[in-house]
């Protein structure tokens, strides 16, 4: 799969989902990718990425965003409070914001900065114990929460569970967007993007589909 087959999909499902063209935005995540796959995607154009892990990001982005200044780099994967500065001086945006000490710290360091990434509320649709997000029940008290801290606030994000229908999940999530006022949607991976789309994705991250499967193990 290209990146240009991948645009083309979603451009379709946008059709059909009756949505207008352009309204989702694809994140390319190129967590433990080699530079020269990232950089051969930066070529065609494409500025938008993910990574999951502050670190990472940290010793790959800075350079390329010396020769692309307009790289749009988005933090999907789970961050600890100790990285939360770094994450905010190298991302434009967060999608997983899933406790209330990390919403504390991240309106603590925005007053500091005099700025935010957007961010998105991680929820844990699947209820799994493994995994980060708050639980559907809490997701109105936690968006009220972040509200009141003044962070910017742009929408909700999910990982559907491996092993379920993940159709059912973006419905969840998307339901849970309309009742809090949100219009944001981070939802849709390699394999169930276009599905994501249909039901509302705004931003979808797609990474093994572009890049080829991942090279390195993550940990
Ligand atoms: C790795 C990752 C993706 C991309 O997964 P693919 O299946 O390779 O498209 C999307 N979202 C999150 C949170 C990830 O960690």
């Amino acid at each position: 799969m290209s990146l240009q087959e991948i645009i083309a999909r979603i451009a379709k499902a946008e059709a059909a989902a009756g949505r207008p063209k352009g309204s989702v935005r694809l994140i390319a995540v190129s967590k433990v990718q080699p530079n020269d796959r990232v950089e051969a995607v930066l070529k065609q154009g494409h500025r938008c990425f993910g990574e999951n892990r502050v670190q990472e990001a940290a010793g790959k982005w800075p350079a390329f965003r010396e020769s692309y200044p307009d790289i749009d780099l988005h933090l999907i994967g789970p961050l600890q409070t100790n990285k939360a500065r770094q994450a905010m001086e190298l991302c434009n945006a967060i999608h997983s914001v899933d406790r209330p000490k990390l919403a504390k710290t991240l309106a603590r360091l925005a007053q500091e900065v005099g700025q935010c990434p957007d961010l998105f509320i991680q929820v844990n649709t699947g209820e799994e114990a493994q995994k980060a997000g708050v639980i559907p029940a809490e997701a109105d008290d936690f968006v009220a929460e972040c509200r009141s801290l003044d962070l910017p606030v742009r929408g909700l994000m999910c990982i559907p569970p491996v092993d379920e229908e993940p159709a059912l999940h973006f419905a969840l999530l998307a339901k849970i967007a309309v009742r809090n006022g949100l219009d944001g949607l981070s939802m849709g991976m390699s394999s169930d993007f276009e599905t994501a789309i249909a039901l509302g994705a705004t931003h979808v991250r797609v990474g093994s589909a572009i890049f080829g499967d991942r090279v390195k193990p993550e940990e």
